[in-house]
């Protein structure tokens, strides 16, 4: 029997909240844990979903791709089971095919973000057919206007100037 003092009440109220906080904690656990292996597991889901893309219900597979802040905000964050990373630099966006994001989000405040979602083949097909044109096309170095803009500037010695700008700065 517990004696009614306000020193066991308090005990027991006490034991109570760790009791519920070790509970939370095992489940954000499980949470971070599915999270963290979709983060480090290019393909993992294959079945029928929700195509991120073009959203149709489709057989579809879930990967890491890169979406802009606009294109994130016209489909809406539901669909994305992780964002692994939002990137510092200037990336071509999977869904809209233009440059976006880089320092502050360049001038548009837009950043790109790797996120996980669900696919069907069409939209996979039409990114990887982006890809394609954008390595045919020179890839990041012929493409990237901040690149494009170091060429303009700099005219075909750009790279060396760069890598001198790297090489010879004192720290
Ligand atoms: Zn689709
Ligand atoms: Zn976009």
């Amino acid at each position: 029997m517990i004696k009614n003092t306000k020193e066991n009440a308090d005990r027991i109220a006490e034991e109570g909240r760790i009791e519920r906080e070790s509970k939370t904690n095992a489940l954000q656990l499980k949470l971070r844990e599915i999270i963290q292996k979709d983060d480090y597991t290019k393909i993992n889901k294959y079945g029928e979903g929700m195509c991120w893309g073009c959203m149709r219900i489709d057989q579809v597979i879930s990967s890491l791709w890169d979406a802009c802040g606009k294109c994130i905000a016209k489909r809406g964050a539901e669909g994305i089971m992780a964002k692994t990373k939002t990137k510092p630099t200037e990336e071509l966006c999977d869904f809209c095919g233009s440059w976006e994001g880089g320092r502050k989000g360049g001038r548009t405040g837009n950043f790109v973000s790797q996120i996980n979602i669900s696919m069907c083949r069409t939209c996979q097909e039409r990114v990887h057919s982006l890809h394609k044109q954008y390595q045919q096309g020179g890839g990041r170095e012929a493409l990237s206007p901040y690149y494009r803009y170091l060429v303009k500037k700099h005219g075909k010695e750009w790279k060396d100037i760069l890598m001198d700008g790297i090489t010879t700065r004192r720290f």
